[in-house]
């Protein structure tokens, strides 16, 4: 495919590898908080069409634009309204928010002035994965050094926007990435999704008007208010615009993190950032796109997909967290996505039904297929009941759990399937 790469000149996320100082003096040379005010002065209707218009999506995983979940808040009335950052970055596969959270704390600040600008929001709050002490410390020393320069609080950058920010740490639960619980775990409830409606636009934080965004997707914001949102819309495809950090671990030569732009081919962007795979492209066996859950692809389909929303949910998968998990031939993939079963049985929060007994009973026999003990058919049963589970739950862990199997049986069955025989024959041969 002849997509554009991205040069350095294009990039937003400009300290991903640490190599200068995540404090406020190199942050405002990376060009960090440059012009916040005289933008902010154009006016919050701007501020949402120009977000709008860039074509950025939620890059949490959902993919929502995020313009439009802006302005789904209501007109501000005696009710506060809250900007929550969602830093409980915890899909395995995925660590992109950490490197903003500890090179490049600034930039989010910035960003989190211009959401609260966009949605009335005077107060917002950083939910940081508990695991993340470093990226914490940083942050909050980030935000006592934008308080002491006027950057944070009253009148923020000099714009007449009040904005206060408090960093809330999580305590360890993958749960709490879901925006409800999140909301729940920050009131100091115990973090379990909540039904919805009521949605957050309406009622999310202390029952108060409340948009939620990733930390990428925030970060964002400012470089594109700056650059404009012709800029960012000129890289990827239509509905699938701008530059992307992607997470590429696993079977490659250099795992990394790096900045490219939608819609890149997956191939290339292995190969051109992560050293390729190791013992060639065609040692590959498959690749999970998009963090954890999304359903694994296997080589043909890999050798020609985009790394984009759209390409991805044709191919029976999706971007997710954009969280690049390159698997070569020596992978027992029947293994791996058992492991996969595991932990989100273990993360199951337990309040609903097809989620706590589905999960539980995926990993028992995804154990079993494993091994080899069991029947042919129960792999379509396999696949029936990751379909009960699938769209059954309160929250999306309960797709989270059914998606990575379906794609190990949709691309993967004559694996499983030769595995139950060659089971059968060495117990035929022991008896
Ligand atoms: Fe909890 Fe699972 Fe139900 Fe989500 S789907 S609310 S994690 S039990």
């Amino acid at each position: 495919m002849g997509l554009q790469m991205l040069s350095d000149k294009d990039r937003i996320f400009t300290n991903l590898y640490g190599f200068e100082s995540w404090n406020l003096e190199a942050a405002r040379k990376r060009g960090v908080w440059d012009r916040t005010a005289e933008l902010m002065q154009k006016g919050q209707p701007w501020v949402i069409e120009e977000t709008k218009n860039s074509g950025l999506r939620g890059r949490g995983g959902a993919g929502f634009p995020t313009g439009m979940k802006w302005s789904f808040m209501p007109k501000p009335s005696d009710k506060p309204h809250y900007l929550v950052v969602n830093a409980d970055e915890s899909e395995p596969g995925t660590c992109k928010d950490r490197d903003i959270l500890r090179y490049d704390p600034h930039r989010l600040l910035e960003g989190i002035l211009f959401g609260c600008f966009a949605i009335n929001a005077h107060a917002s709050y950083i939910y940081i994965r508990g695991e993340f002490y470093n990226e914490a410390s940083n942050m909050q020393k980030a935000i006592d050094e934008a308080y002491v320069a006027g950057l944070l609080g009253k009148n923020a950058a000099g714009s007449g926007w009040d904005c206060d920010v408090y960093l809330h740490r999580g305590a360890g639960a993958y749960i709490c990435g879901e925006e409800t619980a999140l909301m729940e775990s920050l009131e100091g409830k115990k973090g379990q999704p909540r039904n919805k409606p009521p949605f957050p636009a309406g009622a999310g934080l202390y029952s108060c008007p409340t948009t939620i965004n990733n930390v990428e997707t925030i970060a964002a914001v400012p470089e594109i208010l700056r650059r404009g949102a012709a800029w960012f819309a000129g890289f990827g495809r239509p509905k699938n615009a701008g530059t992307k950090l992607y997470c590429i671990s696993g079977h490659v030569n250099q795992p990394c993190n790096v900045e490219e732009v939608m819609s890149i081919p997956l191939k290339e962007l292995i190969e051109k950032h992560a050293g390729g795979v190791r013992g060639g492209w065609d040692n590959l066996l498959a690749v999970i796109p998009g963090g954890s859950s999304t359903p694994v692809l296997p080589k043909d389909i890999c050798d020609t997909v985009l790394m984009d929303f759209d390409a991805l949910r044709e191919v029976k998968s999706g971007l997710g967290t954009a969280g690049v998990i390159v698997m070569d031939k020596s992978t027992d993939i029947i293994y791996a996505i058992a492991r996969l079963s595991h932990f989100y049985m273990h993360e199951s929060c337990g309040q609903c039904t097809p989620c706590r007994e589905g999960t539980g009973w995926l990993w028992r026999v995804m154990q079993r297929m494993v091994r080899g003990n069991a029947s042919v058919e129960e792999i379509d049963t396999l696949m029936d009941v990751t379909k009960e589970i699938e769209g059954h739950t309160i929250c999306a862990l309960g797709d989270a759990a059914a998606w990575p199997v379906q794609g190990l049986i949709r691309h993967f069955k004559p694996q499983m399937i030769e595995r139950i025989e060659q089971y059968r024959k060495e117990a035929k041969r022991a008896a």
